[in-house]
């Protein structure tokens, strides 16, 4: 069966001499991979059709049977060439990439996802990013993947948490409660980290955070990481050392 779709790479590489496998987030069909044979051979039509962070029409042989299919056709709508110039954007898209690459089997995935990559790449190619980049992408990955808890209330007893009550985040159950509630177990979330939170979902953040702040929504979400998804703590450290620097 051919389909066709609009996806964006997140991975790719080499196969065999001269071919490579492209790891796409689609529009319609999700996580997938394709093989683009001989996509290395100088005359191939694949030469340069398909790369980090493009987004790409691809035609591709679906293989019911197998997670590999196979590329028939692969034209570029957007190759972002504003990564090129900007390393830090460049270190926020390889590892927003990276992150759904790791927290995603193949195959369907929540419709959100991939708007919410094509968003944040356009975001990323036109304003240079800070370390604040991180924390909410990965909210916001977590959200979609229907990993992360609600901020305004108390699991449990369904008290509100909007305001100055303290709560505290049981990361491997992914539940916020309130105090009474979590009985000491969990980590504290503070009324600030969940307005800022709060804010980093509906997009109305301040545009900095206060670093007590900061810290605490990194380490949050790097909790929450670690429970549910494949956390790469190493590559995360990178990542918020590249868009820290001056
Ligand atoms: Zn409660």
């Amino acid at each position: 069966m051919i389909l066709k779709d609009e996806a964006i790479a997140l991975r790719l590489h080499p196969y065999a001499n001269t071919s490579r496998i492209v790891v796409w987030l689609s529009r319609t069909h999700g996580k997938l991979a394709t093989l683009a044979k001989g996509s290395q051979r100088d005359r191939s039509p694949f030469l340069g059709q398909a790369d980090l962070f493009y987004t790409c029409e691809i035609l591709f042989y679906a293989r019911e049977t197998r997670h590999l299919h196979i590329l028939k056709d692969c034209a570029p709508r957007d190759i972002r060439p504003a990564f090129r110039a900007d390393w830090k954007a460049c270190a926020a898209a390889s590892y927003a990439a990276g992150l759904l690459d790791r927290a995603m089997p193949f195959g369907p995935a929540p419709a959100g996802l991939y708007e919410l990559l094509a968003a944040t790449l356009e975001q990323l190619a036109v304003r240079t990013p800070g370390p604040a980049f991180i924390p909410r992408f990965e909210l916001r990955v977590l959200h979609e993947l229907g990993l992360a808890p609600r901020w305004d209330v108390c699991s449990r007893c369904r008290a509100d948490l909007n305001g100055a009550a303290p709560a505290r985040l049981d990361a491997a159950h992914g539940a916020l409660q309130c105090e009474s509630c979590a009985a000491g177990r969990g980590r504290p979330v503070s009324p600030a980290g969940r307005q800022a939170i709060r804010g980093m979902l509906s997009g109305q953040l301040p545009p900095s955070l206060p670093e007590r702040v900061f810290r605490e929504v990194r380490d949050l979400m790097g909790g929450l990481l670690e429970h549910h998804a494949d956390l790469d703590g190493r590559s995360r450290e990178v990542a918020f050392r590249i868009l820290a620097a001056g």
